[in-house]
This record gives C-alpha cells, structure tokens and sequence, in this order.
C-alpha cells in the first residue's frame, strides 16, 4: 500500500487549504448566522478549477484524480462545511451523474458549463413521501411527442435555490415503482420550474437547501439520462459517490474542531497554567484525534476504491457512517474543552458542532449504511 501523497494531491491539498483559509474563514460565521451562500467565494472555486477538478479537461474539467477531488471537500469543509456540500452536491451528484450516465451530447452541453462556466448543479431525488424509500417517488413524466411534461414536486434539495442545472428523478408510471423512475436533465430557465420554500436549518446553514417545483415543465426527450425506467439505478449508484464526499465533509469538520480546540487549549488558563497542562484533557484531545485518524484511513480507502474502479459502495457506506459518527462525537468533546465558550458563537467549534449532524443524515442516513454494509455481509 502507498500512504504517500503524490505532488498533484499535494498541490491540491495546499490550494484548497490556503483558499479555504483566506477566503472563506473570514466569512463563514456571518454566512452561517445569516444563512448567505458565499457566491463570490464559489465562483472563485469555479475559476480555480477545484469545482471541475476530477473531470476530464475535454468536458472543462482539470483532468484531476478522484482523491484529489475528495481531498478538496476535506480541506474545503475544514473550515466552512456549507460550503463542503455545496461542492460535494455539485461535483458527486449533479455533474457525477451526467459524467457517468449522459451522452456525449448531455456533458458537452451540462457538464462543460458545470466545470468551467461558473454553473451551479443539484441533485433532486427526495420528495415529500420519499425519503429513506426513495422507490416512492411520485413526481410524474408524461411523453409528449419530443418533450416529456414534468410535474412534482422536491424537497430538501441542496443547492436547489441557487442552482442553473437540475438531475431530477421522476416516474413515467407511479405503478412501477423503481422501474418506472427515470433520469432528466433540467434547466433553470424552462417554463413551470420554481423553487419553493427554502429551508431554515440547525446547521451547514450557508448551504442553500429548498424545495423544486415542477408543474407543466417541458423537458426535450434528449434530456433522459440513460434510458426511461433506468433512474432508480442511477440514483442509488450516485449516492454512493456522494458518500464518499459526505464522508470528506465530515472529516474536515473534526479536524477543523480539534485544530480550533488545540488553539484554544494552548492559550486558556485556569488555576495557573494552559488547560492543555491537565492531563484529563490532553488525554481526551488525544483519543479524538485517534478517532479522526480512523476515520481518515476509510474516507481515503472509498476513494481510492471509486479510483481505481473496484466496487466501492460498501467501502462508501462504511466511511460515512463512520466519519459522519466521528465529527459528530468529536465536535461535541470540542465543546466541552471550550466550556462555556464552545456553547457561544464567538468561536467556531459551536458552527461545527451544529454542521456535523446532517453528515448523519443525508445521502442515505446512517440507518441506510448500516442496512447497506449488514447487506453486503448476509448476502
Ligand atoms: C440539509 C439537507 C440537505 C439535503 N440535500 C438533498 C439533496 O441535495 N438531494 C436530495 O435528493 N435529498 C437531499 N436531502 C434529503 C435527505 O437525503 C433525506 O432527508 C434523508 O435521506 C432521509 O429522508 P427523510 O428525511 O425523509 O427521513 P425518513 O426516510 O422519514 O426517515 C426517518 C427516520 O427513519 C429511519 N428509517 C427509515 N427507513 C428505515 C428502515 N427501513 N430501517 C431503519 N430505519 C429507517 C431513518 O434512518 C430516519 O432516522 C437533504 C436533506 C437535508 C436535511
């Protein structure tokens, strides 16, 4: 096995790192107060080539590997985790999807603009009665000569408010179940799509998250990715990847936490001397750090699974439950080390510890991993 890094992953590591420090610290706690998305800074992504960094240079993309994409999520989420998934939507979701499964004609058109022309993509599968059981899908595709006539509606959709291009799931027949769901490219600007409430979240709270509404909306038939009926597979194989990303997003809060708290613990005295100095405390930072160096090893083994093109979807599942349990559990001990000044807005671990928990939630909840990793076991 090789731990190395090579020179591009570095590089990778040392731009996001630095952008992240300098671009988004400086705002991430206004941005999370007031629920503002930081397009400037997004669009400086774009232009860095960090929002197309693993796509091929044909479609705009950087033509980087996938770790070093996932590398970016973690440096990326370090410091401003709204923005983590954000990315992490766009890039494994949105543009995922139309790498994997569009024509020729589809990346050409969606995923040059989502690489290089400042676009913004989201990924509609969740609706209202279809969460955990997405099969439940009810929003319906009805052909119409050279169009299909969209009409339903999603929630909880990431991005969604701030977004030019859609992949949305919707049925040809509510009686097939799966095997009626089907892929569609969506356009912002096509008549009959709106987007309805935007959601007031406990944490990731500069990531804008809300409802899509589709009623009467014309899409032309080249816009079906894969073929009718294909979508429920297509989706699920996305979400794999997006774990992974989820897993990175996750990671980079716990470190973000415990790089803040060992600031923190160096300069705050009590009887007399760095709170560091208790043996009690450094202990516990320790075992923290211990947890998030677990964690670590399985978010980087799912993406080097996806790299190098083994089956990964377990190896995803066990890195998100497992690093989203982490930052959850680090996050929390974070807090703690901070006393009473973890629990205010002064300093970022309180940020931290609210944005962890959704990495339990979405892209399948840790519930669903649990049911995924137990399959793989009894099959
Ligand atoms: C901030 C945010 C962003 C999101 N972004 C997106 C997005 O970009 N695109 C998108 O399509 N969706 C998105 N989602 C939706 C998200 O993926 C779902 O919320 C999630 O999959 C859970 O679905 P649900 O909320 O309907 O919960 P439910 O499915 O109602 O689940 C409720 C509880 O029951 C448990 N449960 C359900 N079924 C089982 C079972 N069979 N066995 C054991 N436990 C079970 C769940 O684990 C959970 O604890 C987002 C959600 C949020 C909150």
């Amino acid at each position: 096995m090789n731990f190395e890094f090579t020179k591009e992953q570095e590089l990778v590591i040392q731009t996001a790192r630095e952008f992240a420090e300098t671009e988004l610290k400086p705002i991430a706690a206004e941005c999370d107060l007031k629920g503002t998305f930081p397009m400037d800074q997004y669009m400086q992504m774009s232009d860095m080539g960090l929002i197309g960094l693993p796509f091929s240079t044909q479609y705009g993309g950087a033509g980087g590997d996938y770790l070093s994409y996932i590398l970016a999520v973690e440096e990326i989420s370090k410091v401003d985790a709204s923005v983590g998934i954000s990315y992490s939507v766009q890039t494994s979701l949105c543009m995922g999807a139309i790498n994997t499964y569009g024509t020729e004609a589809q990346k050409q058109k969606y995923l040059s603009a989502l690489c290089s022309q400042r676009k913004i993509g989201s990924f509609g599968l969740t609706e209202p009665n279809a969460g955990t059981d997405a099969s439940g899908v009810q929003t319906v595709a009805v052909k119409d000569g050279d169009h299909y006539v969209l009409n339903g509606q999603k929630c909880f959709i990431t991005n969604s408010p701030i977004a030019d291009i859609f992949v949305i799931f919707a049925t040809i027949d509510r009686n097939l179940g799966t095997k009626g769901i089907t892929a569609f490219i969506v356009e912002k600007e096509y008549e009959g799509v709106s987007i309805g409430k935007i959601e007031d979240k406990m944490g990731i709270r500069a990531s804008q998250v809300g409802e899509i509404i589709l009623k009467d909306c014309r899409v032309p038939a080249e816009n079906m990715m894969g073929k009718e009926g294909r979508g429920f597979g297509i989706a699920m194989a996305t979400l794999d990847g997006g774990r992974i990303g989820v897993a990175a997003q996750a990671l980079g809060i716990a470190e973000g936490a415990i790089d803040e708290t060992v600031k923190y613990m160096k300069e705050r005295k009590q009887f007399g001397k760095p709170i560091y100095k208790f043996q009690y405390l450094a202990f516990r930072m320790a075992d923290l750090k211990a947890r998030v160096e677990q964690a670590r090893y399985l978010v980087y083994k799912a993406a080097m699974d996806k790299q190098l093109g083994k089956p990964y979807a377990e190896s995803a599942a066990i890195a998100k439950m497992v690093a989203s349990d982490c930052a959850m559990y680090v996050t929390t001990h974070c807090v703690q080390m901070l006393g009473g000044y973890g629990f205010i807005k002064d300093y970022p671990v309180e940020r931290m510890m609210r944005d962890s928990k959704i990495t339990q939630i979405y892209e399948g909840t840790n519930e669903v991993q649990r049911m995924i990793i137990s399959g793989a076991m009894f099959r």
